[in-house]
């Protein structure tokens, strides 16, 4: 029996189909819960921890340094909104992968420590090396800090309540917790139907709606402050799906960006959102 991840709820819909984004898999299955409207995967969790046990086996795409560039660039534009006046914090990106929204950080807002973490020992090799790196074991080990950033890493989790209970207790007193991940209210889920990218079958466990995320922050003790809107490009994945080569994929996901930004702006979407939490205090 599996139970919702965001609200805990039992009453689940049939799964339905969805692309997965393994090679030797074509398809994955998900089902919607009735209450809040999240989906969740059907996978069993043995399974998922095997896709996890080397970096090289997640399907992250490596990047070309054209791409890391305008990566790097993007996060610029983006970390100066987030962090406006953060000055000596301890700034925690947990499931950092190569560590290029952390680089891109520090760069930008040099008065503050960083700290990545993710799941293998060894600090990754693209990690600027003044950006101190733990694993996410240690990491319980680790001292008080002051934000920690998800970017699109609860919906990797198999207990989402669990990992923010932990990493909220990891926060002080004025602590804050920035999750950024993609929504069911996207206008592009319902566009590209089962090869969404957001379901990212195996690898998401679960894909919440607005209202899913809240209940679930609110069961690990989190209050959402603010939640904005978000638009990370979609079409990369998408055109991979269809089984274009990653380097045209990738160019042409720049190419349809603007696209992208126009439809969810008509249609009042977006593809993900980004909220700020606080531990509630009792
Ligand atoms: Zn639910």
């Amino acid at each position: 029996m599996i139970r919702c991840l965001a609200c805990d709820s039992e009453d689940l819909e049939v799964p339905v189909a969805v692309q997965s984004a393994l090679k030797n898999k074509l398809l994955g299955s998900m089902s919607k819960c009735v209450v809040c409207g999240s989906v969740n995967s059907t996978i069993n969790h043995a399974e998922l921890q095997k896709l996890y046990s080397t970096r090289d086996s997640s399907n992250y795409p490596n990047s070309g340094k054209l791409f890391l560039f305008l990566k790097r660039m993007s996060f610029k534009l983006i970390t100066k909104r987030y962090f406006l006046g953060t000055k000596g914090q301890v700034i925690v990106d947990y499931g950092c992968g190569g560590g290029e929204f952390l680089n891109a950080l520090s760069l930008s807002l040099r008065e503050n420590k960083y700290l990545a973490v993710d799941l293998q020992d060894c600090r990754p090799k693209t990690l600027l090396p003044s950006i101190d790196y733990v694993s996410v074991k240690d990491f319980q080990e680790y001292g008080k800090v002051d934000v920690v950033i998800l970017r699109h890493v609860i919906e990797h989790f198999s207990d989402p309540v669990g990992e923010l209970q932990k990493i909220r207790n990891k926060l002080n007193e004025h602590g804050e917790l920035l999750i950024e991940c993609p929504v069911m209210e996207s206008a592009w889920r319902v566009l590209m139907a089962e090869k969404w990218p957001g379901y990212f079958y195996p690898f998401h466990t679960f894909v919440p709606t607005t209202e899913g995320l809240n209940i679930l922050m609110n069961r690990a003790g989190l209050r959402v402050n603010q939640l904005n809107k978000v638009e990370p490009p979609v079409f990369g994945v998408y055109f991979m799906y269809l089984k274009l080569p990653r380097t045209l994929a990738r160019f042409l996901s720049i190419i349809f960006y603007p696209l992208q930004w126009v439809v969810s702006f008509v249609f009042l979407r977006s593809e993900a959102v980004l909220v700020r939490a606080m531990p509630i205090v009792e």
